[in-house]
Formats: structure tokens, C-alpha cells, sequence
């Protein structure tokens, strides 16, 4: 059975994973040395210097590479690595639609780092395809997606945008950090490239910073590793070893996350404490159809508004004990964070409640934890601020 016809568990054990032809090694050996021996000048068995090319993460970028389906992986030390080397393919004058909501290193890297070399961006609202349709033009190169996003959980149709994106001949590039590839795989709907921050499930347990890009597309993936090595964002073969390491599970932690945050986001939407819960697996929510095709299954993230004010927010997220106080997400660990005063606090509060993000809002990242725990904490959460 070859590689591609193998199911997605499999996939995420032995691709890239062949134990070692020398010593039958099992794991892929940390590989931690920055230059490889030569037979002669130029003449090398594939690995001359470490920015360049490693063991460790070549094994990580064929399974990477497959998870998602692709023919192509590279690995990157963080997910702004791999998002600036997503930039580095464009050129000055070239123009950028990405979705209002994008993630706030996103934003940041667009307009604080690269408008100053003249390329331009517009931030719109990607579920509305016709806002999409009028904002692309010809000097158009990329339009970047995210979905579901951060923090109201919208759903993005890929197939349609990337569908816009094509008609003005620019890329699709999708960050499918908060799906993975074991909920959605862009590269099916007609995405170009797949952007992954390694730090949240691919990762899995909060142990490492690192980035990822997937094509299906020889010469983009060449591109790629010009930038690759040119730049030099490359992750160290011992985070690469600790990102293979974790998605050797990737599909059971992903299916343990989906079932506590379905059940975590019924149980809230019951209760008389919340105001309204955004999770793409509820019938309430406005693109779960949408999800529902696209996605395999409404994974780990949701917020909630609490019927409260951002006092009784705050205290609710410094009373929960088995959820942490933390930013990030991704983990076998639950976490908590109150967007209007961390993640999203630099946005003026007119302008952050037009964008729907409310004083009340609340984001958890459902970890693997017994639901009952989960309930319980925020319970008792619940009960100290009200
Ligand atoms: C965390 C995150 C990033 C950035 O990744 P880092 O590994 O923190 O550099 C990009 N996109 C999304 C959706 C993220 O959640």
C-alpha cells in the first residue's frame, strides 16, 4: 500500500518515520550536528550544512507533508517563520487581502514589517465573498485564510476563495493551525499552501515553539527553500524530533479535543451565566453547515460571552484551576484567556466591540482533561464572579 492510500493515523505514524537503515532505530535520531563529511568536494550524501538540511527535519517535512496530503513540507522554527517566507514570494507592489479576524502576528508582520517594503494589504471580511471579490485586483499575489479564526470561531469557504484568488492569478495560501490536517486539509479545497504554527496541536503539549509550510507545487516548494535557507527561521533537530514525536497522536488528541469541546460547548450554551457560545459544531452557529462539509470535525477551540462585565470575566479566568491562565493553545492542557484584556487589549474598545469582541468574551483552548473536571472548575469559576 503506498503512502497516500494509507489513512491519516497511519500516515501520522510511519510517514517520513522508517527506522533507521543502519540500526533499525525506531525514532528518528536527533540529528545534532551542524555539517555532514564529504567523500569529496561537493560530493555529499544529500547534507552539507544544517540551515540548509538536516535528518531530523527532513523526516518531519515528509510527515508534515503528509498529513496534509501534499507532495512538499518545510519546517521553520517558529509559525511567523514560516508565515514571513510565505511574504518573501511576493514582490514590492504587490497586494495582499487577508480576512479581518487574522491572527494578531499576522496582522502585525503584514502591515508593521512589510508595508515598508511597499507591499499593500487589505484586511476584509472573508466570509462575505463579494467584499473578497471587490477587494482583489490585478497586482493581487496572495490571499491569506484563516479558518475557523480567532476568537469567534468563523468558517471560511476555501474552495471559494480560493477560487477569487485564482481568477486574478494570486496565490491561496490557508493557516491551518486551529483545524490541523486531521480535521482539513486546504490543499483539497484548491489551496496553494498551508501555513501551521507547530506550537499548537501538531506540537501538542506546549513544549515547543515551530512553523510549517505544505505545497503540492514543485517549483513553490523550491521557492520556499530558497527562503528557507536564505532567512534562516530553521527549527533545531531536537523541536523537530519533539513535533514528530507529537503528531505521531495527533489523531487521538484531536478526537478527544472534539468530543470535550462539543460537550464543553453544549453545557455552556445551556447556562444561564452565558450569553452566547461560538463553536462551528453548535446549530447556532452562522457557518456550521459550511464547517460541517469542510471540516471533519468542529475541533478544540471555542469562546464564549459571558452575561457579565469584563470584571466578572477576569474573575472567572483567575479562579479556573484546571483551565490555565495562559495565552497559546494547542495542548493536552485546557487554557483560558479573556481576549479584551490579553490577546486582543491593544485594539481600542469602540473598535474591539465592533469587531464582536465583547468585555464578557472568554476563549478556551478544550485540552484532553476528563469534561466533568472542566465543568466542575468552571462552575466554581462561575459561582465566584456572579
Ligand atoms: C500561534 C499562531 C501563529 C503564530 O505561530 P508561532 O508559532 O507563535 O510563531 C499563527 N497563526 C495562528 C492561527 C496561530 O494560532
Amino acid at each position: 500500500m503506498s503512502e497516500d492510500e494509507r489513512r491519516i493515523e497511519t500516515r501520522a505514524i510511519h510517514a517520513g518515520q522508517e527506522p533507521d537503515e543502519e540500526t533499525g532505530a525506531l525514532m528518528t535520531p536527533i540529528y545534532a550536528n551542524s555539517t555532514y563529511a564529504q567523500d569529496g568536494p561537493g560530493d555529499h550524501r544529500g547534507y552539507e550544512y544544517s540551515r540548509t538540511g538536516n535528518p531530523t527535519r527532513a523526516d518531519l517535512e515528509s510527515n508534515l507533508a503528509a498529513l496534509e496530503g501534499g507532495s512538499y513540507g518545510r519546517a521553520f522554527s517558529s509559525g511567523m517563520g514560516a508565515i514571513n517566507t510565505v511574504l518573501n514570494l511576493l514582490e514590492a507592489g504587490d497586494h495582499v487581502v487577508a480576512g479581518n479576524d487574522v491572527y494578531g502576528g499576522t496582522h502585525r508582520i503584514f502591515t508593521q514589517v512589510y508595508e515598508k517594503y511597499d507591499l499593500e494589504f487589505d484586511f476584509v471580511e472573508t466570509t462575505d465573498h463579494d467584499a473578497v471579490r471587490d477587494a482583489v485586483r490585478d497586482e493581487t499575489a496572495l490571499v491569506w485564510v484563516e479558518t475557523p479564526t480567532n476568537p469567534l470561531m468563523r468558517v471560511n469557504d476555501i474552495d471559494a476563495l480560493a477560487d477569487i484568488a485564482h481568477d486574478v492569478d494570486a496565490l491561496c495560501a490557508v493557516d491551518n493551525t486551529f483545524a490541523t490536517p486531521y480535521l482539513q486539509r486546504p490543499l483539497e479545497h484548491g489551496a496553494d499552501i498551508v501555513s501551521h504554527s507547530l506550537t499548537k496541536y501538531l506540537g501538542g503539549h506546549s513544549d515547543i515553539v515551530g512553523g510549517a509550510l505544505v505545497t503540492d507545487d514543485a517549483d513553490l516548494d523550491e521557492e520556499i527553500g530558497f527562503y528557507q535557507n536564505s532567512v534562516g527561521a530553521t527549527p533545531s533537530p531536537f523541536d523537530c524530533f519533539l513535533v514528530l514525536r507529537g503528531t505521531k497522536t495527533l489523531p487521538v488528541r484531536m478526537d478527544r479535543h472534539c468530543d470535550n469541546a462539543r460537550e464543553l460547548a453544549a453545557w455552556l450554551d445551556d447556562h444561564e451565566a452565558v450569553e452566547t457560545v461560538h463553536y462551528p459544531g453548535l446549530d447556532s452557529h452562522p457557518q456550521h453547515e459550511l464547517a460541517a462539509e469542510q471540516m471533519d470535525d468542529f475541533g478544540g477551540m471555542l469562546s464564549f460571552e459571558l452575561d457579565g462585565t469584563l470584571e466578572q470575566a477576569s474573575t472567572v479566568v483567575e479562579e479556573t484551576a484546571v483551565f490555565t491562565l495562559a495565552e497559546s493553545l494547542g495542548g493536552v492542557e485546557s487554557l483560558i484567556e479573556q481576549p479584551a484584556a490579553m490577546t486582543h487589549a491593544a485594539i481600542p474598545r469602540e473598535e474591539r466591540l465592533e469587531a464582536g469582541l465583547t468585555d464578557g468574551l472568554i476563549r478556551v483552548s478544550v485540552g484532553i482533561e476528563h469534561i466533568d473536571d472542566m465543568k466542575a472548575d468552571l462552575q466554581q469559576a462561575f459561582s465566584a464572579a456572579f
